[in-house]
């Protein structure tokens, strides 16, 4: 049976690219593996044919030669399918590792110490606990290192043995046999869980953990003027690391309950104070509610619904210490809406006085706005 030609198994054309060629190869390997492929009995033969055209392309020497002689060249030898007898046939783990950049043949040290998981906690707060902040202590429920035998899971005075089936590395060689030879994987040690370690007598408290679920109270400091979302790291008080590794974090993110008379935006707060239509026309001294306790403001005649003023530094403590906002009050006439028979004689006579129907008055401050946004003429 003639050779087919390099290229042409693996689908490529002559000027195919390195990279072209893995692609092929990859593609081709996962579909005709031996490992993979047990139902197709010609896989194997198409395998060994897609290996052997990768390994002479994938070489530029030997991709050069072949090139120039083809399968004919005697000095190169490949009718006896040499390069790839059993011994440097792999397993399909490798060409897995191929796919993911050797990710998978990583070994893992079990005994390496590992960082514990990190944790999250949220606190919801008042409004006003957010703005000046608050210590409070939490409880966490979370892993740590057993206090009997420090985490090793072994009983005090015993310690865990190092596992005989896979040395330690919680990783055992398991081995087959196939046409081509050997092919080897590696499978997670089952006498010792992939932990490495095997251990005769356990400890009582954490049943050979070597950690506990407890629940653990943390005090907390929340820094004055946090926002919604913000977070604090706690570091190390998340769960317990592994083998002597250090613990995780604890991420405390703030939920800010909404406030019935503040809103927040950033450091500056905002509130809308209802005054009536004598107090924004004659003007008034009025007390506006803040963080910090009353303070007066002075409300000019002729102010505006709508019409906004600034308390300056009565907002909240910027929480990185970048000064301080500010409070903004917006001035809301409210109409009445029932009136004594006096009320309505004194308005009666205010209108005869300023010519306009007083209805007109109100709707100019509330309604003409609206209509001219609607109506173009
Ligand atoms: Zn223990
Ligand atoms: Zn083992």
């Amino acid at each position: 049976m003639s050779k087919r030609d390099y290229y042409e198994v693996l689908g490529i054309d002559k000027n195919a690219s390195k990279e072209d060629i893995k692609k092929a190869y990859r593609k081709l390997a996962r579909k005709y593996h031996p490992d993979v492929n047990k139902d197709d009995p010609q896989a194997t033969d198409k395998f060994k044919e897609v290996k052997e055209a990768y390994e002479t392309l994938n070489n530029d020497q030997k991709r050069a030669h072949y090139d120039q002689f083809g399968h004919t060249d005697p000095n190169q030898g490949f009718g006896g399918g040499q390069g790839f007898d059993g011994a440097d046939f792999g397993g399909f783990g490798d060409i897995f590792d191929m796919f993911f950049g050797g990710g998978s043949s990583r070994r893992r040290d079990p005994n390496a110490p590992r960082q514990g998981a990190d944790l999250q906690y949220t606190m919801t707060l008042e409004f006003e606990e957010a703005a000046f902040g608050k210590e409070t202590d939490i409880k966490i429920p979370r892993e740590e290192t057993c206090e009997t035998c420090h985490g090793s899971g072994a009983k005090p005075g015993t310690h865990p043995e190092t596992c005989s089936h896979c040395g330690g590395s919680g990783q055992l060689n398991v081995e087959q046999n196939t046409p081509f030879g050997r092919i080897v994987n590696r499978r997670v040690c089952h006498y010792c869980q992939g932990t490495g370690k095997i251990i005769k007598e356990k400890c009582n408290t954490c049943g050979g953990d070597g950690k506990v679920k407890t629940n653990k109270t943390i005090h907390v400091k929340v820094p004055a003027g946090v926002d919604e979302g913000q977070q604090i790291r706690l570091s190390g008080q998340g769960e317990a690391g592994s083998n002597g590794g250090p613990a995780g974090d604890l991420f405390v993110v703030f939920h800010i309950k909404p406030h019935k008379f503040f809103e927040r935006d950033g450091d500056d707060v905002f509130c809308t104070v209802p005054l009536s239509f004598a107090q924004v026309a004659l003007g008034d001294e009025i007390e506006v509610p803040t963080l910090y306790g009353k303070v007066k403001l002075k409300i000019p005649a002729g102010t505006q619904t709508g019409t906004h003023f600034r308390l300056k530094g009565k907002g909240i403590k910027n929480v990185r210490g970048y000064g301080q906002g500010d409070q903004h009050v917006t001035v809301n006439v409210v109409t009445p809406k029932q009136l004594s028979d006096r009320e309505r004689e004194l308005f009666r006579e205010l209108a005869d006085i300023s010519g306009t129907p007083l209805t007109e008055i109100h709707n100019e401050n509330f309604f003409s706005k609206v209509k001219r946004a609607f109506k173009a003429d």
